[in-house]
């Protein structure tokens, strides 16, 4: 069988050469301007399924390596999400080093949208961590290479109830797996992170009949779960404990972890939450090894990937959320995929997104 390629990226030392060469990386973009401020990267990973497409992230990078291991983790995850929702898209990321609360400016935002210019549509952007919608409009008075913009310019807006649609079609498909059936109705669910995905998710649970617990660092909206869906509050701490169906991460990423997995008594992992496992191989393998079936969330959160790319091609929403619903079936390809190689889920949906790339190199090299 062939080798699947796992990266690690976690080494105090750090050789910029060496780091592109065991991702794989096509092309790495430092960009600076003086005038503005503007300290950026942008990594296309892979295009041969077509342009990279990945949201700008701007943060407060401790160092400069930080800022390229996340964004080269980062563009390396964009191009399997694409790739296994079946898009004609490559996996790309940018980051802005900075605070987004001080040091964001339109001139910046302008600026950077000239450098995505002049990568002639080999680079898509869209908002993420620290940079929002409005931003957004400002890089799209430089370049058209950019989608989440506003209905009102035409685009699909706010993608995370497509998110939590696509969330909610994988959780449905981890029980079918699970139970032979994808019946919620009396399922207890624990989601941590009711933020913008989150709550849209429980939307979708409550109107299923699904017993609900939730926890978040946000007591407001913790008394509006209550009062909407009857949900049951809990600390983040006692979620991982929780005797329950479905453990929903929808909060940040490395949820689970040496630490975490032992505790875990759910039969079902299915959550938004990039990043969820530590270390891809090891906390999958020991997920896999409890019997636990496993959503891989770079999958199961495509939904919102999925929005923008429909943006690209002329926004209509019933689309988007069809091509989310496909999820449902992918997750249980994966499943089968896992059961037939003896992999863990989530090595599984990276083969099946690298066998997609592969297939692929037959038609068309790079983009
Ligand atoms: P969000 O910021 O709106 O919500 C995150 C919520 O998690 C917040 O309410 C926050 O208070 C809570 N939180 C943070 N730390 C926590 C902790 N330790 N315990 C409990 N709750 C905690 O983010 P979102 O847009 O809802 O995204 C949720 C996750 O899904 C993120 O990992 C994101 O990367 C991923 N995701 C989101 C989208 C999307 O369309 N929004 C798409 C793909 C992936």
């Amino acid at each position: 069988m062939e080798e699947i390629k796992t990266v690690n990226l976690s080494s105090t030392t750090f050789d910029l050469f060496a780091g592109l060469e065991s991702t794989d990386h096509e092309q790495i973009l430092f960009c600076q301007d003086n005038a503005t401020g503007l300290k950026a990267i942008i990594a296309i990973h892979n295009t041969v399924l077509g342009p990279g497409l990945g949201g700008t992230r701007m943060w407060s990078y401790a160092h400069e390596k930080d800022a390229i291991k996340d964004v080269l983790r980062l563009s390396r995850g964009m191009t399997y999400k694409a790739s296994v929702a079946g898009l004609n898209l490559g996996g790309a990321k940018a980051v802005i080093i900075g605070d987004h609360k001080t040091q964001k400016s339109e001139a910046l935002m302008r600026k950077f949208g000239r450098f995505v210019e002049n990568l002639n549509g080999k680079y898509i952007t869209a908002e993420d961590v620290g940079t929002t919608t409005r931003d957004m409009e400002y890089v799209a008075m430089e370049t058209e290479n950019v989608v989440g913009l506003p209905e009102i310019m035409g685009g699909g807006g706010d993608p995370s109830p497509v998110t939590a649609y696509g969330t909610y079609m994988g959780i449905k498909a981890s029980a079918k797996k699970a139970y032979g059936n994808d019946s919620l109705s009396g399922k207890s669910v624990a989601v941590m992170g009711i933020g913008k995905v989150g709550w849209h998710l429980l939307e979708y649970l409550h109107k299923e009949g699904a017993k609900l617990y939730v926890a978040d660092l946000n007591q407001d909206i913790l008394q509006q779960a209550t009062k909407e869906f009857g949900a049951i509050v809990v600390s983040s701490e006692d979620m991982i404990t929780l005797d329950v169906d479905i453990f929903a991460p929808c909060a940040l990423g490395g949820i689970l972890n040496d630490h975490t997995i032992p505790q875990l008594k759910c039969q079902i992992i299915a959550g938004a939450a990039n990043n969820q496992l530590e270390d891809e191989t090891i906390h999958g393998n020991q997920i896999k090894d409890m019997g636990i079936v496993y959503a891989p969330d770079f999958v199961i959160n495509s939904g919102g990937l999925i929005n923008v790319y429909s943006e690209h091609n002329g926004y209509v929403r019933e689309i988007a959320m069809s091509q989310t619903e496909k999820i449902y079936d992918t997750i249980l390809q994966i499943n089968h995929m896992a059961e037939d190689l003896g992999l863990n889920n989530q090595l599984a949906a990276i083969k099946h997104a690298e066998k997609r790339i592969h297939d692929m190199r037959l038609v068309h090299s790079t983009y």
